[in-house]
């Protein structure tokens, strides 16, 4: 099956080339020119990845990322004019996924739609799009806002995030966590779980994402 990508660019001549190029390598392409209809664009056609221009017409980049991450967790890589500019982007913390500047080379852009493909099918196991797990950097958002996690409890709640329904032991758990082999109790896990679940509810009271199994352990699932 075909990836779909949403191309945003009000540059039309540099938006026909992403497409032809993308097109070639074999990707569903869709183009939108204009700032303000990119989130509807973006909830009509559910692309695979966007390529979103900073400065467009009607509304900039920036903001249109900020929506899209309200309601998915689909990849976005930002383009902008200026390379000066990447560190300041990075440091809003948009939740795009990578950064190119212009002016680039479509051979460029397609490398890293397929770079930002790849790792974003690494975390395809994670069901929701209200959270976001980001393994490199120890940083874990619920309805884009930050769970604040010991690395204990994030490499406890990857664990089962990225493997959803299932169910697991204490002891598996405790072999996952703890690979080193430190004797580690039962009630560690327990006291583990139970601040990871606190943090959860305190961003997301109705709905519970960890499951007590009773006499087995524990597994992840949003109800
Ligand atoms: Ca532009």
């Amino acid at each position: 099956m075909s990836r779909k990508v949403l191309i945003v660019e009000d540059e039309q001549k540099l938006a026909q080339l992403l497409l032809d190029y993308l097109q070639q390598s074999g990707f569903e392409t869709l183009a939108v020119a204009d700032g303000a209809h990119v989130v509807a664009s973006v909830r009509q056609h559910v692309p695979d990845l966007i390529l979103l221009d900073i400065m467009l017409p009607n509304r900039d980049g920036l903001e249109i990322c900020r929506e899209i991450r309200t309601f998915s967790s689909v990849p976005i890589i930002m383009v902008t004019a200026r390379i000066e500019e990447i560190d300041r982007l990075i440091g809003l913390e948009l939740g795009a996924d990578d950064y190119i500047c212009k002016p680039f080379s479509p051979r460029e852009v397609v490398a890293r739609v397929k770079a930002v493909l790849r790792r974003s099918d690494k975390d395809a196991p994670l069901p929701m799009i209200r959270l976001k797990l980001d393994e490199a950097r120890y940083r874990a958002t619920l309805d884009s806002r930050e769970l604040d996690l010991t690395a204990v409890e994030f490499k406890m709640l990857h664990f089962l995030a990225t493997n959803p329904g299932r169910i697991y032991s204490r002891q598996q758990l405790m072999d996952r966590i703890y690979p080193d082999e430190r004797i580690v109790s039962d009630r560690t896990i327990d006291s583990h779980i139970k601040k990871l679940r606190r943090k959860i509810a305190d961003i997301s009271a109705e709905k519970e994402l960890i499951h007590s199994v009773y006499g087995v352990g524990y597994k992840f699932e949003e109800l």
